[in-house]
């Protein structure tokens, strides 16, 4: 075996370390998520990371960009064809169906955190493995369910002090609606041909709507052309889409109502939606999701309405507000084998009761650990020497303001956690 170059050893493109000094955005993120999603009664559900690649052709969609470009898909060993999740919708409602869940009485609302791949273009924004906090509620089909999400999905962006969000809403119409819409899409799209890229023209005949997905000017300023899906709801839709946005504005969410916001996979029917950031740069979208009335349905599965969200946890630190909450832990400073043996007590005592404690094992003169007290930002340090050990009194200090008081490991205790 040839030796490998710590260049061979990177990490792959499209994929990122998370590191410790900016991982508490990300379980800050994270804890908020759930806490928030369980306020409106979801349970978190896990699945696997990889799935048969046939649930992602026929959940996602076979003329999505997800499916027709984006997959991580591999033969295992036994030449079964599988894919890691581009997405958890598709792998939620598998487990419903082959679970059956649906025979349950408990609300059918889940929530998920957790990786995804897609082999995009990595840029800012765009990775390869990137992270999703998800949720799906089913069997609901009013748009009351629609209106809460949003709102749920603005509660959780305001506690995590996220602001300059724009909400985007619109109604991608049903089965019965859209063929019509269709139909007038895609000659539109004919007449602009010329004008459109080369993938857009292939969405001619695969996916008219899927021109709307198009970042690129030219596709852009010709689907400006195009006409509005709004424009030929059924009544049932109309309807539908009137009350959420009603709703909205009960809720007094401001939102804009974006005719070309179709969402990049095939399932969605009636409302989809989109939290954008102007602080985000050309992937602005935070969140996506949208209602996916026949999916279950096709899945073989009981016909039961689903709706839910996506949010982009990579976009969503990204634009998380710096200021962390101050980190609080004390530092044991200790001298000589008897003072350690005390401090490792004193240390379990403190950690046992909810304190974060740190010391280090290495034989240190006292002032030179009381400045890597300092320099690794503790709140308090605790001196443990011999006539403290006698005493069982310790000195106590506040690394913020300098005052030192000899206290017992119960008063320190109560300081530290008062
Ligand atoms: P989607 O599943 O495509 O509807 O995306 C939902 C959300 O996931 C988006 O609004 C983004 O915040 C995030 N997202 C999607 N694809 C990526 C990616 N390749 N890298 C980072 N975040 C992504």
């Amino acid at each position: 075996m040839t030796a490998r170059s710590p260049k061979d050893l990177s990490s792959i493109k499209g994929t990122q370390d998370i590191l410790p000094k900016i991982v508490w955005k990300w379980q800050k993120a994270e804890e908020t998520a759930k806490k928030i999603f369980e306020l409106y009664g979801y349970k978190e559900i896990r699945t696997p990371v990889f799935e048969a690649t046939e649930l992602f052709e026929k959940g996602t969609g076979e003329t999505s960009d997800i499916v027709i470009k984006e997959m991580y898909t591999f033969t295992d060993k036994a030449g079964r064809s599988l894919t890691l999740r581009p997405e958890y919708t598709p792998s939620v409602v598998r487990s419903i169906v082959e679970n059956r869940l649906y025979l349950r009485p408990e609300l059918m609302r889940y929530y998920f955190i957790g990786p995804m791949f897609r082999y995009d273009k990595p840029q800012k924004g765009r990775y390869r493995q990137f992270h999703q906090a998800d949720i799906e509620v089913f069997g609901e089909k009013d748009p009351e369910v629609d209106a809460e999400i949003v709102e749920m999905a603005r509660t959780l962006l305001s506690k995590l002090g996220i602001q300059d969000i724009d909400i985007l809403v619109n109604s991608v119409g049903c089965q019965k609606c859209r063929p019509s819409y269709h139909k007038k899409l895609k000659q539109a799209a004919k007449t602009h041909r010329e004008h459109l890229c080369e993938d857009c023209q292939r969405k001619i005949n695969t996916n008219p709507l899927r021109i709307f997905d198009c970042k690129k000017d030219e596709c852009r300023s010709a689907a400006a052309e195009f006409p509005k899906i709004t424009e030929f709801l059924c009544p049932e839709c109309k309807n539908h889409f009137d009350r959420f946005c009603e709703l909205l504005d009960f809720y007094r969410i401001p939102y804009q109502v974006e005719p070309k916001l179709v969402r990049g996979l095939d399932y969605y029917t009636k409302t989809t939606f989109e939290v954008i950031s102007s602080k985000l740069g050309a992937q602005d979208a935070i969140l996506g999701g949208g209602r996916y009335d026949d999916m279950m349905k096709d899945f073989g599965g009981p016909d039961i309405c689903g709706i839910g969200f996506a949010m982009g946890m990579e976009r969503l630190v990204s634009v998380m507000p710096d200021k962390k909450d101050s980190e609080k832990f004390l530092y044991i400073v200790h001298m000589g084998e008897k003072s350690k043996k005390v401090a490792l007590e004193l240390a379990k005592y403190f950690r046992d009761n909810g304190v974060e404690c740190v010391l280090e094992y290495k034989e240190r003169k006292l002032r030179k650990q009381m400045s890597r007290a300092d320099k690794l930002n503790a709140a308090w340090s605790l001196v443990v020497g011999e006539e403290e050990i006698k005493k069982k009194k310790y000195q106590l200090k506040d690394m913020k303001t300098g005052n030192q008081i000899e206290v017992t490991k119960q008063e320190a205790l109560k300081r530290m956690t008062s």
